[in-house]
């Protein structure tokens, strides 16, 4: 799954670019064309799209009908907003057309987009953890929700029904930032330490969101920024480097089966 720095870029992106406007064709490339594909085609062209949420790992259209037209976007997936004008050198796996804009959805397939009720929706979001966005978050929220959670911290931090959006590489840079091991147990975290968590959570994935986040492919003609975090990135994956802030090295460890980077000197 893509980690929610991305997704809330795209969301934004999204949500600018298409907010208001209505969907001129919908196309699949000719592998993912099958009978479901077809009908999402008659449903959705000729809607407009009201606005752009993210619940989640979901991307979501609000169409004017009353239905949600929904994006999964696995590790692989990526997108792209295009004007037509524009000729794509890699093939995209969808397109969604509105007038002289479109958005190219490459490596996904028919079952990633998909069209659903607003009670259909709110189902899936039921076994979905709270949005380190939510305003409701406090620190007493954060650590009601690991209360019962009898974990190392790393498997903790990417449990989705707990929290949504962040998986390796954030949870990874969370702790680093934290000054916490990965292999800490949940059970045995300080009042102070979760707070240093929770203020860890809320810095990271807001400066990912305002540097970029670490994926490089541009999302759109022109696109600076995207993938810019990933110079700022402390441990994840930088093993056998030099840490930025102690001078140690950085190693590669595993917890319940997760590969895990982190400085041993700063992290305790
Ligand atoms: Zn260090």
């Amino acid at each position: 799954m893509q980690e929610l720095p991305e997704l809330e870029l795209y969301r934004a992106l999204l949500a600018e670019r298409f907010s208001g406007a209505a969907i001129t064709a919908l196309e699949f490339h000719e592998d993912l064309i099958n009978e479901v594909a077809m009908e999402l085609q008659q449903d959705v062209v000729g809607k407009s799209v009201w606005f752009v949420e993210r619940r989640a790992e979901l991307i979501v259209f609000h169409l004017d009908n009353g239905k949600r037209l929904i994006f999964r976007l696995s590790d692989e997936a990526s997108i792209y907003v295009g004007s037509s004008n524009e000729t794509l050198e890699r093939e995209a796996s969808i397109y969604i057309r509105f007038d002289e804009r479109f958005l190219a959805l490459h490596g996904v397939t028919a079952a990633d987009i998909e069209l659903m009720s607003v009670k259909e929706l709110e189902s899936i979001m039921k076994n979905r953890g709270i949005d380190p966005l939510d305003k409701r978050l406090s620190l007493a929220k954060f650590m009601e929700r690991y209360a019962k959670k009898r974990s190392s911290i790393k498997t903790a931090l990417v449990d989705q029904s707990l929290l949504a959006g962040i998986g390796p590489v954030y949870s990874d840079e969370i702790l680093f930032e934290a000054g916490l091991r990965p292999d800490r147990k949940t059970a045995e975290l300080s009042h102070e330490e979760w707070e240093s968590l929770y203020s860890a959570l809320n810095h990271i994935v807001r400066d990912s969101i305002s540097h970029g986040g670490v994926r490089e492919l541009p999302l759109f003609a022109g696109d600076g920024i995207s993938g810019l975090y990933r110079e700022r990135l402390a441990v994840h994956e930088l093993e056998g480097q030099t840490c930025k802030r102690c001078g140690g090295t950085i190693k590669k460890s595993s917890v319940a089966g997760r590969k895990c980077y982190s400085c041993p000197d700063c992290q305790k």
